[in-house]
């Protein structure tokens, strides 16, 4: 198990997120995020705009880079 921060993951906060694979940690942030949006968090809102706005080609890139990077993260 891995754990990093909701920051670390294009976030707002510290809120630790934790995942076995990547794919469990990105859906982890997501679930955090939309939870967050739906209490109306305004930091969460523009992280998330903030992510709309890259193109699909620097999305992919970053969860290519957020992958490789996963197992160096620290243990959970
Ligand atoms: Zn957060």
């Amino acid at each position: 198990m891995k754990k990093t921060t909701c920051r670390d993951l294009r976030g707002a906060c510290d809120a630790e997120i934790q995942g076995e694979t990547p794919e469990e940690m990105a859906e982890k942030s997501k679930q955090h995020v939309m939870e967050m949006m739906q209490s109306g968090d305004e930091d969460h809102k523009a992280a998330v705009e903030s992510m709309m706005q890259l193109s699909k080609e620097e999305q992919e890139k970053w969860y290519e880079d957020f992958k490789k990077g996963f197992y160096s993260l620290q243990d959970a």
